[in-house]
């Protein structure tokens, strides 16, 4: 099987964003033993893409489309390929019942262009999007695949995986099912884990080992390919155990499963709530945690301390144990942490100072975090981070440092 990705849009070309979504496709296809041969990137404009679609079609069975699904006028993907192919766009009517559905739910009103992200290709496959509005579709014409996705990968992603994937399997009379398992890693960068887990990396066929990394956390997608699901999570076992005796001291969790989502399991599963004092993140561990639906029946609240006066007044962190140790030191993190869970009067209380950068604060360099972390027997934990990427990333890092290392 020949593939082409092909992702329309103007900002791709003008640098504005990045082309992950062919890289994801790619990686997927890699797993299934599809080859790749080419990835194009077109504007919005319905005549280069008429152009790119009569290259790849001389090249490739199946031709990708990410891009272009959307309800604006630039949005024209499926047009263009509709009257390339000489197929009639028909409403499909699940996906504008879904569409409705959508609009009711988030409360807005529909417009008549939203309707247009219900055409599909008659006769065409339906990729069902379940994460946003424009379904996705897939067509044989003439011996060659056309499959559309949506642009935005977290819209892309899940129907790439789910439903096309399986169709394009279906379509090479493939029998064996693929399935993946992801494992989520936090402390530990790309790199390292690679090269931890080289031997198996080296040995790997099926299943694959397949890693990535997100702003989020480092992952590892394991795949096997079998003849029934029972047999792909068999084989997929023996892999994870591996990996896991390996760097399982990383592991944060698998699959969906976030920091801010296992951090909120742990507490809810031991009844906890918490509340945290913030430095140099000035909010955004609050803000990460409070991501996760369901989060008032453990979280309290918080404080952002930014200043010394602040930590003292608000707070009430002794003044002499600042000037002893200073601003960046265990022993505030320790007390911010002692502090708001009194304040607040939670099982937990989190405290997070340091400097950020990209000057050293009170003679620590640039990237030095402390996070405490005060126990429901009011003993503090602290943890030092010597981080060193720019201001703000070392802010967000921090934030989910903080998270990491309440679940561990
Ligand atoms: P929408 O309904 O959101 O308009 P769409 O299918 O029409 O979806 P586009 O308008 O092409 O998709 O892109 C929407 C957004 O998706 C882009 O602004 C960008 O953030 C993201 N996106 C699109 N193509 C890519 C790509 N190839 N790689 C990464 N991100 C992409
Ligand atoms: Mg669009």
């Amino acid at each position: 099987m020949k593939v082409e990705v092909i992702a329309v849009g103007s900002e791709l070309l003008l640098g504005q964003i990045t082309n992950t979504n062919a890289a994801f496709i790619s990686a997927r296809l890699a797993e299934i033993g599809a080859d790749v041969y080419y990835h194009t990137v077109v504007g919005d404009n319905p005549i280069r893409l008429k152009e790119a679609i009569e290259i790849a079609e001389k090249r490739a069975d199946v031709l990708i489309f990410s891009g272009g699904l959307g309800p604006t006028k630039d949005d024209m993907t499926k047009e263009t390929i509709a009257a390339h192919i000489g197929l009639e766009l028909v409403s499909d009517k699940e996906a504008l019942t879904y569409i409705e559905q959508y609009f009711i739910r988030s409360k807005r009103t529909m417009t008549e262009n939203n309707k247009k992200q219900a055409l599909v290709f008659n006769g065409s496959t339906v990729l069902n999007n379940r994460t946003g509005m424009a379904p996705g579709m897939a067509v044989e014409n003439n011996g060659k695949h056309y499959i559309l996705v949506p642009g935005p990968p977290h819209e892309m992603e899940p129907m790439i995986v789910d439903e096309a994937i399986p169709y394009l399997l279906e379509q090479s009379g493939e029998r064996e099912i693929i399935t993946s398992h992801v494992l989520k890693f936090y402390g530990i960068g790309e790199a390292e884990l690679e090269h931890r887990i080289q031997p198996l990396l080296d040995k790997q066929s099926n299943p694959t080992i397949a890693p990535l990394a997100t702003a989020d956390a480092v992952t590892l997608r394991i795949t096997a390919k079998a003849a029934t699901i029972e047999d792909a999570h068999k084989m997929i076992a023996p892999i994870e155990q591996e990996i896991r005796a390996i760097v399982g001291e990383f592991i944060f969790g698998t699959d969906e499963d976030t920091l801010s989502s296992k951090a909120l399991e742990l507490l809810q599963s031991h009844g906890y709530t918490l509340a945290a004092a913030e430095s140099l993140t000035a909010g955004l561990f609050l803000a990460e945690l409070a991501k996760e639906p369901g989060v008032s029946s453990a979280l309290a609240g918080g404080l952002v301390v930014y200043n010394e006066e602040a930590k003292v007044e608000q707070l009430g962190v002794d003044k002499k144990l600042l000037e002893e140790h200073g601003i960046v030191s265990s022993e505030c993190a320790a007390s911010l942490a002692l502090k708001v869970q009194e304040k607040f009067n939670t099982n937990i209380g989190i405290g997070i100072t340091g400097a950020a950068g990209p000057t050293p604060h009170d003679g620590e360099p640039a990237g030095t975090v402390w996070i405490g972390i005060a126990l429901p027997n009011r003993v503090p934990m602290t943890y030092k981070l010597l981080l060193s990427g720019s201001r703000n990333a070392n802010r967000h890092r921090t934030a989910r440092f903080a998270l990491y290392y309440l679940i561990k």
